[in-house]
This record gives C-alpha cells, sequence and structure tokens, in this order.
C-alpha cells in the first residue's frame, strides 16, 4: 500500500517516511503516546476503512455486515475480558467523543457535572470551560491539594455535598499518582451521583493489575486505546448492564454517525496484545522506567509534583530551574527528546507558557529501553536545562540521543510500514 502510496502520492509518502524517521530517531516521551504493532498498524489501514456498519452487530441500517458484525462483537467480547466489565461499547472515535457520550448516558444538558479542573491535570472534557461539556452541563471543578499534588477527598466531599452533581468524574490527564477510584465511586454513592471514571492514559496498567481497576466502582468507565493501551487511536466505554442501552444510544445515534470499523478492527487485535504476559511486563516496565527517571531528575534537584510517580507520567514544576516549560520543550525537542509543556498545580504562569514540563515511558518502555536508559534520558534532560541557551551543547546532547536510538531500534514487530517491509 505505502509502495502504491509512494507511486501515486510522492509529497504524500515522502511526509510518511520523514515523520517515520522522527518517530525512530527521537526519544518520545509524550505520556499519551505510543509506539503500535505491525499487526495493529496492518488491521487499521484494512478494507474496514471502506464500510459502513451504523448500528450495532445484528440491528444495522446497512447491509453487507457479514464480516463487520462478527469484528465488532469480537471486539466486545475482547473488551469486557480484558477489562472485566459487564458491557462494552468499541465505537467511541475518541476519548473526548467517549466522554461526552457516558455523560449524555446518565445526566441532560444544564445538569451538574464535576470533574478535576485542567490546569489541575484535569482533562479539557472533564467540564473544563472552553469545552463543550463546560459548557452544555454546569460544570463544577475540583482540584489537587497545591502542596501534595494530590486529590484532596475532604474537598471533593464537600463540593460534591454543596452542588449535588448528577456526575462526579474522576480520572486525569497529568496526575502521576495511583487513582483511588473506590474513593470517588463512594462519594457519588453519597450524594446520589453517578460516577464516571476515565483511565484514557492508564488503561494499560490496569488492563496489566499494576493499578487498581475503577469497573465495580464506576456507572461508566470511558478510555482511549492508544495511550498505554497501545491500540490505534480510538475511545472506548464500559459499563454495568443496567446502563448499557443508555450508553449504546448515546454513543450512536447520539453522538455518532457510522463507526470507524477499521479502527475497531484495530482496537480488537491490540486488545488481544494486551491479554498476554508479554503485555504485563511492558506495563510493570513502563512504571518501573517512570520511576527511574523520576528519581534520577530528584538528584539533579528536580521539583516533581507529589514527589514522584507511581504511573507513566512525571510532571516536573520547573520554577527553581528558572526554565520556562515552552523553552524547555523546545529546546529538548531540537535535542530530539519530544515532551509537552505543561501547566503546575496553581500555576503562576499563564497557561501558553506555564511552570511545567509532562513526560512519560510508555513509548521508550515498546522500543526496550529499561531503567539504565531512563537515567540515561535523565541526564540528557538536565544537560539541556544546564545549557539552555548554548546551542551546541544542546546539538551534542542530539547526537547521544540517536546513538541511543540506533541501539533501541523500534522493534520490528512494531515497525513503522514503509516500502523496504512491503506494507
Ligand atoms: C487523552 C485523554 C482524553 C481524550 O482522548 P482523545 O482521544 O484525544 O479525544 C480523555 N480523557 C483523558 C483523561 C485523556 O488523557
Amino acid at each position: 500500500m505505502i509502495t502504491a502510496l509512494e507511486q501515486y502520492d510522492p509529497q504524500i509518502y515522502e511526509l510518511i517516511r520523514q515523520e517515520a524517521a522522527r518517530q525512530s530517531g527521537s526519544i518520545r516521551l509524550i505520556p499519551s503516546e505510543n509506539y503500535v504493532s505491525r499487526a495493529v498498524m496492518l488491521a487499521s489501514g484494512s478494507c474496514l476503512t471502506n464500510k459502513y456498519a451504523e448500528g450495532y452487530p445484528g440491528r444495522r441500517y446497512y447491509e453487507g455486515q457479514q464480516v463487520t458484525d462478527l469484528i465488532e462483537r469480537m471486539a466486545q467480547q475482547r473488551a469486557t475480558k480484558l477489562f472485566k466489565a459487564d458491557h462494552a461499547n468499541v465505537q467511541p472515535y475518541s476519548g473526548s467523543v467517549a466522554n461526552l457520550a457516558a455523560y449524555l448516558a446518565l445526566a441532560k444538558p444544564g445538569d451538574t457535572i464535576m470533574g478535576l479542573a485542567l490546569p489541575h491535570g484535569g482533562h479539557l472534557t472533564h467540564g473544563w470551560c472552553v469545552s463543550i461539556t463546560g459548557k452544555m452541563f454546569n460544570s463544577v471543578q475540583y482540584t489537587v491539594n497545591p502542596d501534595t499534588g494530590r486529590f484532596d477527598f475532604d474537598q471533593i466531599e464537600k463540593l460534591a455535598k454543596k452542588h449535588k452533581p448528577k456526575i462526579i468524574i474522576s480520572g486525569a490527564t497529568a496526575y502521576p499518582r495511583e487513582i483511588d477510584f473506590e474513593v470517588f465511586g463512594q462519594i457519588a454513592k453519597s450524594v446520589g451521583a453517578y460516577h464516571v471514571s476515565d483511565i484514557a492514559h492508564i488503561a494499560g496498567l490496569v488492563v496489566a493489575g499494576i493499578h487498581k481497576s475503577p469497573v465495580a466502582y464506576s456507572d461508566i468507565v470511558s478510555t482511549t486505546t492508544h495511550k498505554t493501551l497501545r491500540g490505534p487511536r480510538g475511545g472506548m466505554l464500559l459499563c454495568k448492564n443496567e446502563h448499557s442501552q443508555n450508553v449504546d444510544k448515546a454513543v450512536f445515534p447520539g453522538l455518532q454517525g457510522g463507526p470507524h470499523l477499521h479502527t475497531i478492527t484495530a482496537v480488537a487485535v491490540a486488545m488481544a496484545e494486551a491479554d498476554t504476559p508479554e503485555f504485563i511486563a511492558y506495563a510493570k516496565q513502563i512504571v518501573k522506567n517512570a520511576k527511574a527517571l523520576a528519581e534520577k531528575l530528584l538528584e539533579y534537584g528536580f521539583n516533581l509534583i507529589s514527589g514522584g510517580t507511581d504511573n507513566h507520567l512525571i510532571l516536573i514544576d520547573l520554577r527553581n530551574k528558572n526554565v520556562p516549560g515552552k523553552k524547555l520543550a523546545k529546546a529538548l525537542d531540537r535535542a530530539r527528546i519530544v515532551t509537552n509543556y505543561n501547566t503546575i498545580p496553581n500555576d503562576p504562569a499563564p497557561p501558553f507558557n506555564p511552570s511545567g514540563l509532562r513526560i512519560g515511558t510508555p513509548a521508550i518502555t515498546t522500543r526496550g529501553m529499561k531503567e539504565e536508559q531512563a537515567e540515561q534520558i535523565a541526564d540528557f534532560i538536565n544537560e539541556v536545562v544546564e545549557n539552555i541557551d548554548n546551542e551546541s551543547a544542546i546539538e551534542q546532547v542530539g547526537k547521544e540521543v540517536l546513538l541511543l536510538c540506533s541501539q533501541f531500534p523500534v522493534p520490528d514487530h512494531f515497525i513503522i510500514p514503509n516500502k523496504n517491509n512491503g506494507i
């Protein structure tokens, strides 16, 4: 297919080639990113992209569903087995749509929802003001304790009692600690609220049993499929049987049209991969690598929000280093280390130039890197911080990064399609 692409659209082919080179020749530390397997890539680029299948298996609005029904059922079965859930909806196009569908399954526009504020590590779709979720619902936002960087359950409970939300959302996009979903579930129950947990970032850690699953304590669990779960880009909802019809109706016809069957096919492949001892070992190594990276950064005098990490990500408070997050992220990118600048709790700096940097280990762990390499990456980050205005020092780090990348190539079965491997 790529060979055909080279022939018919050499401009796009060349850009894909450049992006593949960037992905293999850089240390990718954005905690929401990963490398999918060749099998996932093939399923995702398959002929299933050609098929319309509005509705659900056995109840479609178009004919020709002999195969698609089998695929979607297989994806649903793999999801309910992997997450030990009653029901799975595998159609959401992304985590954002999955969240909106979860809210619409349990509440009406104008109802009160309560989630973690974006600048404190929450996701846009947890009711932040610029998101539709903050506009169409009456959104109440809780924060983390700025001193500890952790949830303050007394504050959350007080807010819940005061505002009596219809839904309490747990989960985060920049929270380095294990989340106690059971407590969120108890608080929700105590005020008569539904509990929606969002495990977009940590789904891989949950299926590997490293972090406690929220399934038992949630009315609906929302996730992406492409972060630590290492599948194609997509979203998924898991729920108890009592909510299954509302969830399905909220996704289709509530929010979406035809499901992306090529993505659902690839999600099914990724879930089979995640249901293996190899994946459990992978997920354990993600956390080991994050802890090793965090320890080394602490030795270099970096301040980490919450003092460290329990998961795949680290949030660095850069104020004591006198380097703004954006400036550091851009310098690191020139040194082939790809990160994102991020707000820290109660950030005194503006959101477009915040005081934090967010990094994570899912992608480097897929390349087979271990604690030793994680520590080496901390050395590189420190080197760039110390030489933030010295372009030749930054260039030197970039050369060392390239060497490390060549020692840990993207494994063969994780290779990015190009004309040499014929796909
Ligand atoms: C990434 C993320 C999402 C959104 O996923 P998209 O696929 O980018 O729409 C939702 N919730 C959380 C907590 C996330 O981290």
